[in-house]
């Protein structure tokens, strides 16, 4: 393959010359009055068109991926990517493009509107794709090749020497997907970009990273082919608020934590699955998602959907005949698959659920950083820290009550929350509580060797009770009255909103009752109040790899 990828490009794309926007051609940043998109001047945070080149995104993405800004295009998901590398490089009713099958359906979607012919090569038994059969179906016109792996609906991944072949052997461009490569242990072939100058590599936030809600796909290719890209594309096309969105929610530690679950998952679930005799086969999976074969698909995908569960009937697929494709969930959703599906056909065939066998957590602890328009949070939770810790939320009365709860839960609990205070104290009152959830339910890892159960009651001169179970499902009851609207600089009304927001993201029942008649007292025995039943709740049982739970798991 030699570096002349433009010999490989439509002649209408490479003599484009692409629409040039306004703010192409400045470069002063958000400095200076601006009168020349026509745009309105009333600031709402989207009066103004965003940045077409997307600088700040890329930059992030940038830093973590190891890739330079020149190697990175990003679109309207990986569609837009997908449907790019046809635009730029095969002429309608002329050439063609080659792609494994049975893989992504948008591959042969995406030539079809552009008039393209696709030539698919079967995979073999085990999913396996023979190099030669695939080189072969090439001609003249064979401008694109589409590799995915790890591979849908099939789950394995293709050895990367094999990729590399292919790359070397092929005449034109090896698209190359990597929607599920965080799931995978054969990872990507990122690092290799520069010595393949005829690779693209498809990456998206809608899988590990958790964000298909704002629709971002990424490309890494040489700097030549992203330029064609760019070129092509509609000059803005991430929104401000996609852009916006995914900078707050780009945050690589959470995005592993959450691929550890998932990997965890998988694998119980495909332990738990292979005692089910309805179930023939589970392939491999090197992906979120399992792959298994049945006697007859159809009937077990309706089944599901009778009892409110979803997943992909891929029993039409070549090669596929009787499988689903079920995507991995959270514990507690794939225990609500498991336990349909062990009430499934023959009664007799009852599946055991399992736990994966739970590790103590050793290292509790758990730091995030949650930033919206309105509230920029930093917490801290290091469950086995011992008691203290800081606080500042610039609410005097709040940051007092906040203390209390890693004094007396005894761990030690860091928040700093910048909020719109001068709005009112809604945003940071709320904010705190649906941070400080997620963190203490993060830091709390598998739960494993947990107390689980916290109460409490009564607490110091107010009756302060507060009931609360770790166990993971959400249920929320508060019976406080408070006489004043204010205590300190926090509305009473708020701290019934702060114990619910809480409650939702820490997963658990929390029941709280106060009476006594200084209100004062009243919220801070409830606060020190929660704290004890949380310190009996995340306190270690001398038996560490018990699960608090006769499901086994929680
Ligand atoms: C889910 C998936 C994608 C992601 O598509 P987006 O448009 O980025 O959401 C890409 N490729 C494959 C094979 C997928 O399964």
């Amino acid at each position: 393959m030699d570096n002349n990828i433009d010999r490989l490009v439509r002649p209408n794309i490479l003599s484009l010359s692409p629409y040039s926007t306004a703010r192409d051609e400045y470069s002063g940043g958000s400095l200076g009055v601006f009168l020349d998109a026509n745009e309105s001047p009333y600031c709402n945070g989207i009066n103004r068109y965003p940045d077409p080149r997307q600088k700040e995104l890329k930059e992030r993405i940038s830093a973590i991926k190891g890739a330079k800004v020149e190697n990175i295009f990003l679109g309207n998901g990986s569609d837009e990517a997908i449907d790019l590398c046809f635009r730029v490089f095969c002429r309608p009713g002329i050439d063609n493009a080659i792609s494994m099958w049975p893989s992504y359906g948008m591959y042969t979607v995406a030539a079809a509107t552009n008039d393209i012919g696709m030539r698919k090569v079967l995979l073999e038994k085990d999913f396996s794709l023979d190099t030669e059969k695939i080189l072969s179906a090439a001609d003249g016109n064979s401008k694109l090749l589409f590799l995915c792996s790890p591979n849908n609906p099939t789950a394995n991944a293709l050895p990367k020497s094999q990729i590399r072949e292919i790359c070397s052997r092929f005449g034109g461009i090896v698209v190359l997907d990597e929607a599920y490569v965080d799931f995978s242990s054969e990872g990507s072939m990122m690092e290799e970009l520069s010595s393949f100058p005829n690779l693209i590599i498809l990456q998206t936030f809608s899988k590990a990273w958790g964000m298909a809600g704002t629709r971002t796909g990424l490309a890494f290719s040489s700097e030549r082919i992203i330029s064609l890209f760019d070129m092509v594309k509609y000059p803005y096309n991430l929104s401000v608020l996609t852009q916006n969105t995914v900078l707050q929610w780009l945050d690589p530690s959470l995005k592993e934590r959450h691929v550890r679950e998932i990997l965890s998952e998988r694998e119980r679930l495909r332990s738990c699955l292979s005692s089910l005799p309805c179930i023939k086969e589970i392939y491999p999976s090197e992906a979120n998602f399992l792959l298994i074969r049945t006697d007859d698909a159809n009937a077990m995908y309706d089944f599901l959907i009778s009892k409110g569960i979803i997943v992909r009937n891929r029993t039409t697929q070549p090669l596929c005949e009787g499988c689903l494709r079920i995507t991995v969930g959270t514990p507690l959703q794939n225990d609500e698959l498991l336990s349909a599906l062990s009430s499934y056909g023959d009664v007799s065939s009852q599946i055991k659920v399992t736990a994966s066998a739970p590790t103590p957590e050793d290292n509790r602890k758990f730091s995030l950083r949650r930033k919206t328009s309105e509230t920029d949070i930093e917490i801290r939770v290091d469950l086995d820290g011992g008691a203290g810790g800081k606080v500042s939320t610039g609410l005097g009365f709040f940051d007092h009550m906040l203390s209390q709860i890693g004094r007396h839960g005894g761990f030690t609990l860091d928040i700093t929350a910048k909020g719109d205070l001068e709005i009112d104290e809604h945003h940071t009152i709320e904010d705190v509580g649906i941070a400080l959830g997620d963190a203490i339910r993060q830091a709390l890892g598998s739960k494993a060797g947990i107390g689980r159960y916290g109460f409490c009651l009564p607490m110091d001169e107010c009756d302060a009770a507060v009931l609360l179970d770790l166990g993971g499902r959400i249920d929320f009851r508060w019976e406080v009255e408070f006489k004043r609207e204010y205590v300190g600089d926090v509305p009473t009304d708020m701290m019934e909103h702060f114990f619910k927001s809480l409650c939702c993201e820490l997963r658990c029942n929390l029941h709280i009752k106060a009476t006594g008649e200084n209100d004062h007292h009243k919220a801070e025995g409830v606060f020190k109040a929660f704290a004890r039943a949380l310190r009996m709740a995340i306190t270690r049982t001398p038996s560490p790899f018990e699960m608090p739970s006769s499901k086994g798991v929680i």
